[in-house]
């Protein structure tokens, strides 16, 4: 048996391997990750390497192969843990090895600390004084500058020292190594969740209620006798999912072992930061991609230093190298904002579950609207599965209507809100209760269209609509940010008929501009939140009572805790239904689900309106009556009927080229290859009865940024196949010389 092995951890040199042999007996010893002293270069001197990956055959020449010599005993070093973690991405998502690295840890060149560096004088000073006269009697005269700089000031910043007495670092490291001047370097971590003493004076601690305290209590149980599980709470909007994480964590943290919080960035406010702040104080961190690389390398550092015990953030956080990781908890587990859009295109939910695995941690996976994948495990056995039912303070889920805009249009209604809303709406103005507006804008959203001709106006590097943007009269694309003024007149018929079918959210704010003159309106979305803080800010104005009104796309209704809304309403629910996704429904029940769980959350009941022109589609229908296990069985029989996830496994390849002939001719081959039962992709074995395989075909979106798109979709019943499959696939194209400048892309879905 062969070992792949890393050696040195240089950006240049993330990708290369170098093959050893496994010397009879190591086997079983050795994993992904681990560390080993192998012969290097040229001289054979012993070096420091990482495992990546195991084969049974040669590369090259078996007489040229090495040994491993040996193994690096005691606890694994956490460079060596996200090695093994970032050696199972590879193999899961695909992708390079480097890329896979890149992603699990800062590597080290990418950052570099700015480090500050002081002069002190030597205590000793007999010494002092004896050096100097010496060097007075040399003539040195830097030395003698320097030193007298020194003493005079008792300790000086080196760069001031450098400038002001003209000296070089040569000098510096002479006065140094003689003993009378140290150099001190102190590099400082800012803790971005700094935490101010004064924030607490008036918090008082909320004791659970019975159904929490018995989640908390499950966990901690285990936990405390040394069962690691993955548990699945599924809690209703507003059950008090929060203060049981940070109850089960407070254990955690008293054990002596460390805590990581996933949240969706849009969630990572103040807000939900300050909670854990007011338990952990200064032994929190939080990271977020507002922070640059460096200040984000600085957390990493902290964390290894044992400086915190909890690290909050969005996916990334996910590689905070603590110590002895207890736990890891993911809010909001079916948002999608946990997948990276980026190679390699992991789920940090799925990396979260493999992780605990390998760091004996356990992991809590919350949301009032559990991904099916999730919700299905636990159902399996799989996941434990732990509830909560009610609201945390007993107030009851609002009242949802599901508004239908057909009838509304026979009705005489042709203004964007349904009778009923603009009565709702009327209602909470003149009680001084607040109201949230928002479209599930996904996509293909606010296009613009001849109404005449029905000639749409698509982006000429994307083929994608363009959507209007009425600020500067453009025409902009989302991909790519190509704009180009709005038009007159159709450019094929030339009517001067054009416009957008489907409203924005600048449209819904004039609307209710017009319809309800005193309102005070916020709106959030690309174009009000692109600052550093832009969506926080707005969120804190709406917060604090500065408007009656918030209308935005659906990031507006994701976690928030406003107790003063009792109305929040779905303008166009059917946005999201047609996207030509299989998991359309699911995103559009969890919207809808979500939404409901914005309203009413302080003492004052709420109320939700859908509006929508398919009024019996079952995501609608189940979300309007909080039926969660409504919805996975009915959705779960189109899955199964389907063999779509969670049922079945599914992989996903991209192959992208900016050149469409080079990219038909290599995607011809691979179609030959697909089809032939006996081709390549078939050989050694499993056959295509264990996988379907639909494609390779032109993507939904062709062409994106110049790159032209195939798309490639595998599913299989067993995730071995899938693995297998793609394996095959990855031999194929660096077999296939027409494939040599093709990019691949693997995806799970
Ligand atoms: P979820 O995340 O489940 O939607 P949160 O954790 O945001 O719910 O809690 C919702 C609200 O209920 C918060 O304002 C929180 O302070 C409050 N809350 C939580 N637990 C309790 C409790 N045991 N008693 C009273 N209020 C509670
Ligand atoms: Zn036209
Ligand atoms: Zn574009």
């Amino acid at each position: 048996m062969y070992a792949d092995i890393i050696i040195g951890l240089s950006s240049r040199q993330l990708d290369k391997t170098f093959q050893y042999r496994v010397p009879a007996g190591m086997e079983k010893d050795l994993y992904p990750g681990c560390v080993v002293n192998v012969p290097f270069g040229r001289g054979a001197r012993q070096e420091k390497g990482y495992v990546v990956s195991f084969s049974h055959e040669p590369a090259i020449d078996p007489a040229l192969i090495k040994d491993i010599s040996g193994i690096e005993l005691g606890k694994m070093p956490a460079q060596g843990r996200m090695i093994g973690i970032a050696a199972w991405m590879r193999d899961r998502y695909g992708g390079t090895l480097g890329r896979c690295i890149k992603t699990v840890m800062p590597v080290n060149e990418s950052v570099r600390k700015k480090e500050k560096k002081t002069l002190v004088v030597s205590p000793e000073k007999e010494k002092v004084e004896g050096y100097l006269e010496r060097m007075k009697k040399k003539n040195a005269k830097a030395r003698v500058r320097l030193l007298e700089a020194v003493i005079a000031a008792g300790s000086l910043d080196y760069d001031t020292a450098r400038k002001e007495c003209g000296i070089t670092s040569k000098t510096v490291a002479e006065l140094e190594m003689s003993g009378v001047i140290n150099v001190e370097s102190n590099i400082s971590f800012r803790n971005p969740a700094a935490y101010k003493k004064s924030d607490d004076k008036h918090l008082h601690r909320i004791g659970l209620n019975a159904a929490q305290q018995k989640v908390v209590d499950t966990v901690v149980t285990d936990f405390s006798s040394g069962i690691r599980l993955t548990y699945l709470l599924h809690g209703v909007t507003g059950s008090g999912k929060t203060l049981c994480y940070i109850e089960i964590i407070d254990a955690v943290v008293k054990s002596g072992k460390q805590a990581i919080v996933l949240i969706p960035e849009i969630a990572l406010t103040m807000q939900t930061v300050s909670r854990f702040r007011e338990r952990f104080g200064d032994r929190v961190s939080i990271m977020n991609s507002r922070m640059s690389k460096g200040e984000r390398h600085d957390q990493f550092i902290r964390a290894a230093n044992g400086d915190i015990d909890v690290m909050i953030g969005p996916r990334s956080a996910l590689f905070t190298p603590f110590d002895e990781l207890g736990i890891i908890v993911i809010d909001e587990e079916h948002e999608e904002s946990y997948k990276s859009e980026n190679v390699p295109k992991y789920h940090a939910r799925d990396v979260a579950v493999y992780m605990a695995g390998k760091e004996n941690a356990s992991i809590v996976l919350g949301s009032a609207t559990p991904s099916l994948e999730s919700y299905y495990r636990a159902i399996n056995g799989e996941y434990r599965l732990l509830s909560l039912k009610d609201r945390a303070a007993g107030q009851s889920m609002p009242e949802v209507y599901i508004e239908d805009m057909r009838q509304e249009l026979r009705a005489g209604n042709k203004q964007i809100f349904s009778r009923k809303l603009m009565t709702a709406i009327k209602k909470r103005l003149q009680a001084g209760e607040q109201t949230m507006l928002f479209i599930n804008k996904r996509g293909f959203a606010g296009f613009i269209s001849c109404r005449s001709c029905g000639h749409v106006f698509k982006c000429p590097h994307c083929d994608i609509s363009k959507t209007y943007h009425k600020n500067n009269n453009k025409l902009i694309c989302h991909y790519c940010g190509h704009e180009e003024e709005m038009p007159g007149v159709c450019p094929v018929c030339g009517s001067p008929y054009i416009a957008s079918l489907r409203a924005g959210t600048q449209q819904i704010e004039e609307k209710v501009k017009k319809l309800f003159p005193e309102a005070v309106t916020l709106r959030m979305d690309r174009d009000t939140t692109s600052g550093k803080e832009g969506h926080t800010k707005v969120l804190a104005e709406f917060s604090g009572g500065n408007a009656d009104i918030l209308i935005g796309t659906q990031m507006i209704v994701k976690g928030h805790d406003f107790p003063n809304v009792t109305l929040v309403a779905a303008i166009m629910a059917d946005m999201s239904l047609n996207t030509g996704d299989y998991k359309a429904t699911e995103r559009t029940f969890q919207l809808l689900a979500q939404a409901a769980g914005r309203a009413g959350r302080g003492s004052k009941p709420g109320e939700m309106f859908i509006q929508t022109y398919m009024p019996e589609a079952y995501s609608l229908t189940y979300a309007a009556k909080h039926d969660y296990e409504g919805f996975y069985r009915e959705e779960m029989g189109f899955r199964r009927m389907m063999c779509y996830p969670p049922v079945w496994n599914m992989l996903i390849v991209q192959f992208l080229n900016r050149d469409a002939e080079m990219l038909k001719k290599a995607i011809d081959s691979l179609s030959l290859a697909v089809q032939s039962p006996k081709g390549v992709l078939f050989d050694g074995g499993s056959q295509a009865g264990d996988v379907q395989i639909l494609g390779p075909s032109k993507d939904g979106i062709y062409k994106l940024d110049d790159e032209y798109r195939f798309v490639m979709y595998i599913k299989g019943e067993k995730d071995e196949d899938i693995s297998g499959f793609k394996k095959k696939i990855e031999k194929f194209v660096s077999s296939d010389p027409l494939f040599s400048q093709i990019i691949v892309q693997f995806d799970r879905a």
